[in-house]
């Protein structure tokens, strides 16, 4: 029985693509791959101009811990190894293939065999090697976080909760690939040492938990829990709730509580490097909004332009206004729709003007529909007003940096605050300021030492 936790909303789930079997894309003629598509160290190209390179092979490595090799997703030549427009802005190394359309596959990674698959270090390794990060959007190194819990976590949950209104990568991949998955899961759990994991899933799915439970998701060490549908039920914290009833501490991660959480796809990733050799070239991305007309679940090779999946999704560019990464409700928006897509983009959502709710002015009425939303159990209202008057200590007081900017304060308020944006806003300022501190306390430091050493000269000298 899955617990309850404190606050969320109800948004319109907009699923339409849940009925939609996955389809493979054409692939693009030429594909632009990012070296950052984690979080932690960006990798260094392995690979220069004019080099012939096959699908599957290493482009792109860094040896910090926090950080996953990145592979060629076509075969073909490089063409370019330069600065590109990442898709959410910033100028980042990339690696630009133009695709040979041969599929030459690398053998360079087999799947692994007999004892192997029952070995954490070797499936670790693999997860290392394969490129496997967070697939729910964190983009997280798969095999550092299960590395971190190692002796500090006795619970591991997968998350198959898919919250979001739109996405239904996850939930077709429970369909499509039941079987698979439930290995990928056994996997991640042989990989954790432990002998059985939870697998939340909402209720909204449930013909893929009526699948999966038919598969007798036991022999795999995997207990389905069929949780509530209630935003943000897919955040970390709220499926460690759920799932064993320990409150993550704010600001805290899931393995100071002795649990860690783990995305649908990126067990299916697992799976894939595991038992197929396949490394993380791929994924599905749900594409969806009121610019296009049916919305589709696309299999997507990373660094795939943008432009051309929406033209493979025959979404109407003219009317777009906004493109946004991941869900309506913590997605990012797109700056540049001809860059490459990344590992972390669970869904590509097209919304013309008439989908903002942005309001020119925006009026709180004192109803608290956002403190009784807030899953933090913030009191966003107040966090709101300090934020815009740049209060740092009354934000402080107000824990704006417990804020995890699910939206749902935003979403629920009728007088159209920007209550989310201004949160990340007064995130950043609090970060300024503690390092503006660190930074005086520093110098402070240093003069007080020059200081000391110059009376100290002085008496030397006296003497
Ligand atoms: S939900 Fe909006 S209008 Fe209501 S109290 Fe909060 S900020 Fe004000
Ligand atoms: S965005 Fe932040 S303040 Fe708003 S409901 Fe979510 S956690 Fe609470």
């Amino acid at each position: 029985m899955p617990y309850k936790y404190y606050g969320g909303v109800h948004p319109d789930y907009a699923k339409t693509a849940a009925k939609t079997p996955v389809r493979p894309i054409a692939p693009p003629k030429q594909v632009v791959i990012p070296m950052v598509q984690h979080i932690g160290a960006p990798d260094h190209p392995t690979v220069k101009v004019g080099d012939t390179v096959t699908v599957g092979q290493v482009i792109g490595t860094n040896d910090a811990p926090v950080s996953a090799p990145i592979h060629a997703t076509v075969s073909g030549t490089v063409v370019a190894v330069e600065p590109r427009r990442h898709m959410l802005g910033d100028m980042v190394m990339s690696v630009v293939i133009d695709n040979d359309f041969k599929d030459t596959p690398c053998e360079d990674m087999k799947p692994l065999t007999g004892d192997e698959l029952e070995d954490p270090e070797a499936i670790i390794r693999r997860i290392r090697e394969a490129g496997v990060v967070g697939m729910g959007g964190a983009m997280f190194p798969t095999a550092f976080k299960i590395q971190g819990a190692a002796g500090k976590v006795d619970t591991l949950i997968i998350n198959g909760a898919e919250c979001e209104p739109y996405l239904c990568g996850d939930h077709r991949t429970m369909l499509e690939h039941p079987e698979e998955l439930l290995k990928g899961i056994e996997l991640v759990r042989i990989a954790h040492g432990l002998d059985k994991c939870y697998y939340g899933i909402e209720k909204n799915k449930q013909d893929a938990i009526d699948l999966l439970t038919g598969l007798d998701p036991a022999k795999y060490g995997v207990e389905i829990v069929p949780e509530a549908v209630k935003y943000p039920q897919g955040a970390e914290k709220m499926q460690v709730k759920a799932n064993t009833n320990r409150e993550v501490k704010p600001g805290g991660l899931p393995s100071g509580v002795g649990a860690n959480v783990v995305s649908t796809y990126t067990a299916y990733t697992v799976y894939r490097a595991c038992y197929e050799g396949v490394p993380s070239i791929e994924r599905v991305v749900t594409v969806a909004g009121d610019c296009v007309s049916e919305a589709q679940n696309l299999l997507v090779r990373f660094g795939t332009p943008l432009e051309h999946i929406f033209a493979e999704a025959g979404a109407d560019m003219d009317r777009v206004e906004r493109i946004c990464m991941g869900g309506p409700m913590m997605g990012i928006c797109v700056a540049d729709p001809s860059a490459g897509s990344v590992k972390g983009a669970s869904g590509l959502l097209l919304f013309s003007r008439d989908m903002n709710r942005e309001s020119e002015t925006p009026t709180c009425i004192r109803c608290g529909n956002c403190v009784a939303h807030c899953p933090m159990k913030l009191e966003p209202i107040y966090m709101y007003m300090y934020v815009n008057q740049g209060d740092i200590r009354k934000m402080e007081e107000y824990h704006v940096m417990d804020c995890f900017e699910c939206g749902s304060c935003s979403y629920g308020c009728p007088g159209r605050l920007s209550l989310t944006h201004t949160f990340k806003v007064g995130q950043a300022m609090i970060t300024a300021h503690r390092a503006e501190e660190r930074a005086k306390a520093e110098a402070a430091k240093i003069n007080a030492a020059a200081a000391a050493k110059a009376q100290d000269g002085g008496k030397e000298a006296r003497a």
